[in-house]
């Protein structure tokens, strides 16, 4: 039976789940974003995935839809926050926590700024785009008027191996 505090792969923590461990929330939540990701890849997108949870409960979940939609806006979180917008009824998403599975862009990073989602939780890095810690640091710039918490390297292996996975396949 692997410890909680050790499991980091996706099989991992599907075993954990039919074990019935108790697993940490952010990777509990994040395998969801996963779920997501491995959606886009079916797809033949980009495999980003982002859910946003609101007083434990799940208020969007969505992947990258650049390529079907033919719309550069259409990143994993930014259809999130739309659907959680909607589903809450508010722009403010204050109390929610998006958790996605690559670094946010800056345009990501820019609409969850303006979303002023409280906390954010991330996977891999991003070190060509990330605008939270890799490139730009957005959510801790003190000229912006609002402040992101967030927690990045959550499964960042699995986040990563996603995305290496889905490009070694199409250079293959
Ligand atoms: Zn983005």
């Amino acid at each position: 039976m692997p410890d909680p505090a050790d499991i980091d792969s996706f099989d991992d923590l599907r075993g954990a789940f039919d074990q019935g461990l108790p697993i940490d929330p952010h990777r509990r939540w994040m395998w969801l974003a996963l779920e997501e990701a491995r959606m886009a890849a079916e797809e033949d997108e980009v495999p980003v995935g982002a859910i946003v949870v609101a007083a434990g409960r799940v208020v969007a979940s969505a992947h990258n839809q650049r390529e079907q939609l033919a719309d550069p806006t259409a990143h994993a979180e930014m259809i999130a926050l739309t659907q959680a917008a909607a589903a809450l009824g508010s722009w403010r998403l204050e109390g929610c926590t998006l958790y996605v599975t690559l670094e946010p862009c800056p345009m990501c990073a820019g609409a969850i700024l303006q979303a002023r989602v409280p906390t954010v939780v991330w996977g891999a890095a991003d070190p060509k785009a990330g605008a939270v810690a890799s490139l730009y640091r957005l959510f801790e710039d003190q000229r912006l008027n609002h402040r992101v918490t967030h927690v990045g390297g959550i499964m960042a292996d699995e986040c990563g191996r996603i995305l290496s996975d889905f490009f070694r396949g199409k250079r293959g």
